[in-house]
């Protein structure tokens, strides 16, 4: 297929409205609300550069406001299988991967996109922890390692580096990293789009638990660079394969 087509970009915003995922020590920022709010600024970056972009969330369509707006514009695929509680089954069309939000990894397979992206936030322990952890960008082991490093440099370079006001990382740079072996648990939806042949990742390179990382996405100009990243990561990743 010719560059110029115009490639399919996946986007899952994980978890669900009724079950956030990870949340801040001081309720600031959760994951699946950060990225409800946030998701549209990676497609609309995606849909410029000339690509498709579409968005899906196991959950049902958010009630309040502003998220159910802005779930609106971004055209968000409601699954409404929120999985509340992390209920772990199999995937439909690969039944030996197993995971909670199996409905996602399905959608993203039933699309067949050049790629699919499952945004989520890190988190360690409980309460702040101290002190920066290098991010992590996880990706499927047979198909996404190259587009696991396209995103591992976009957020070294375009939002960790704070001599240009980026978010503190204390020279803790991100890891790509493959989690095959662990197939039973976070890395079902991995395995399941690596059996379909789609390049896959998972972003865990911002941490809710990190104060200094809070601080910087609770501020839409930082929050917008966040995405802006994983933008970057996906586009670059298109340009060169
Ligand atoms: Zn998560």
């Amino acid at each position: 297929m010719p560059a110029c087509a115009g490639e399919l970009v996946v986007l899952d915003i994980g978890h669900s409205t009724a079950d956030a995922g990870a949340v801040s020590p001081d309720g600031r920022v959760s994951e699946c609300l950060f990225w409800y709010r946030y998701v549209g600024e990676i497609k609309r970056e995606i849909e410029a550069a000339g690509h498709r972009c579409v968005v899906c969330n196991r959950g049902y369509a958010p009630k309040k406001e502003p998220l159910a707006t802005l779930a609106k514009e971004a055209g968000v695929v409601q699954l409404n299988k929120p999985d509340k509680g992390g209920v772990r089954y199999p995937s439909k069309h690969f039944p030996d991967r197993i995971g909670a939000g199996m409905v996602s990894a399905d959608y993203g397979i039933e699309r067949k996109p050049a790629c699919m992206i499952f945004l989520h936030l890190n988190s360690v322990g409980n309460g702040w922890q101290k002190g920066h952890i290098p991010g992590l960008v996880i990706y499927n082991r047979r198909h996404g390692q190259a587009l696991g490093e396209c995103l591992r440099h976009a957020f070294e370079t375009e939002l960790y580096d704070t001599r240009t006001g980026g978010m503190p990382q204390g020279g803790k740079g991100c890891r790509a990293i493959t989690r095959f072996r662990k197939e039973e648990t976070a890395a079902g939806w991995l395995n399941a789009l690596d059996d379909a042949g789609i390049p896959a990742a998972v972003t865990e390179a911002i941490y809710v638990s990190d104060r200094a990382h809070v601080d910087y996405i609770s501020t839409p100009v930082g929050a917008r660079r966040a995405a802006h990243a994983v933008a970057r990561g996906i586009l670059t990743w298109l340009s060169t394969r």
